[in-house]
């Protein structure tokens, strides 16, 4: 599903965001498309959450009809570099947004804050939205390095913490605030910021309403269509932002 131009953050105040990080899931065709097809066919009449899905890159051509994501690209748009997929082919598959400098690339796979700047800058080129993962300041700091304030404005941030990220055990809405806060002392105020670690159907709305971010991210539990549908359900329920318009309406103290 091609969106006709890249989001805003007024576009994420309206709507909150809820991207599905699929990480090394499903192995095979089939599973995917029945995982997307369910979870397309039960949010259908949900319109107050906008839904990501971040497939790995070989099912990206079999789903449609919910917007797409990667969950990496690299910094080059063609060229000798082989196993490499670039922004400009992402576009071309449906995809509107790239997951970057998840805390599992940098971990596996070495990727450091240089590299993950680099593919920044180069998926914006290509109107990808890029989701930066950070788990803190200087993550933030070198993944934007050299970004005009104008392009900071195109990314989403989501505050990772490597503790709360498959284990369980979920940051506070409190404490995950915090850093929130401390993100927006650094960066364009108008900037999307969401939350992503053991997010499930019972802390999901949390983090939108007490916490004031513009979405999350969403790892085990999207693999669970039961759990991510009622993830889904949960913040629409939560933050009806049809009726109220924006989530200023929602949770005004946290503006
Ligand atoms: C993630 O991998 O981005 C993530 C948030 O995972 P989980 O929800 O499983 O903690």
């Amino acid at each position: 599903m091609w969106e006709a131009r890249p989001p805003t953050y007024e576009d994420h105040m309206q709507k909150p965001l809820i991207i599905a990080n699929w990480k090394c899931n499903p192995s095979t065709r089939e599973q995917a498309e029945h995982l997307f097809g369910t979870i397309k066919r039960e949010t259908k009449n949900i319109n107050g959450v906008k839904i990501v899905i971040c497939p790995p890159f070989v099912w990206l051509p079999s789903l449609n009809g919910l917007s797409l994501g990667a969950q990496d690209c690299f910094w080059e748009k063609d060229g000798a570099y082989t196993g490499e997929v670039s922004p400009k082919m992402l576009k071309d598959l449906g995809c509107d947004y790239v997951i970057l400098g998840h805390s599992e690339r940098r971990k596996y796979l070495k990727e450091t804050d240089e590299m993950i700047n680099k593919k920044i800058k180069t998926a914006l080129k290509s109107d990808l939205t890029p989701i930066l993962c950070i788990e803190n300041i200087s993550q933030l700091k070198k993944g934007t390095k050299d970004l005009l304030r104008k392009e900071q404005k195109k990314l989403i941030i989501a505050y990772e913490p490597v503790f709360a990220i498959g284990t369980g055990k979920p940051c506070t809405p409190e404490k995950a605030k915090e850093m929130k806060t401390a993100i927006k002392k650094i960066i364009n105020k108008d900037i999307s910021i969401i939350y992503g670690g053991s997010v499930n159907s019972q802390n999901a709305a949390d983090y939108i309403k007490m916490a004031g971010f513009q979405g999350l991210l969403v790892g085990g539990a999207s693999l669970n269509p039961a759990e991510f549908i009622k993830v889904v359900k949960n913040v629409a329920r939560a933050c009806p932002v049809v009726e109220l318009r924006s989530l200023r309406d929602c949770a005004p103290k946290l503006f």
